[in-house]
């Protein structure tokens, strides 16, 4: 598996964890798509749009104040203050735990 040329547009890089394995997932391409593949199983690769999507979409929800008018890879940053950590199972299951909510989950 290729590297990604850039790790710009994986909104959620340095977030992920493979929920089988509990191993990071790191940003890759397989066949031109943009995936996050699993450190312990490459094999094991979750979509980084539909991740990204899903992750975005629920921080706006549950933090809009902290979400708002935050576009393109300025919503890393975002997401990286505000997501303590993202455990995924292609790609679903996910379990998605914000800065501060530890001790609820
Ligand atoms: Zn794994």
């Amino acid at each position: 598996m290729r590297p990604p040329t850039s790790e710009r547009d994986y909104l959620s890089r340095g977030l992920l964890t493979c929920a089988t394995c509990d191993t990071p997932m790191a940003p890759a391409l397989w066949r031109e798509l943009r995936v996050y593949a699993c450190g312990g199983s490459p094999t094991r690769r979750v979509d980084a749009e539909l991740v990204d999507s899903e992750v975005w979409t629920r921080l706006c929800v549950a933090r809009p104040e902290q979400t708002r008018n935050f576009v393109g890879d300025a919503r890393h940053d975002v997401i990286a203050r505000e997501v303590a950590r993202v455990r995924v199972t292609n790609p679903y299951p996910m379990t998605l735990t914000l800065r501060g909510d530890d001790d609820r989950t």
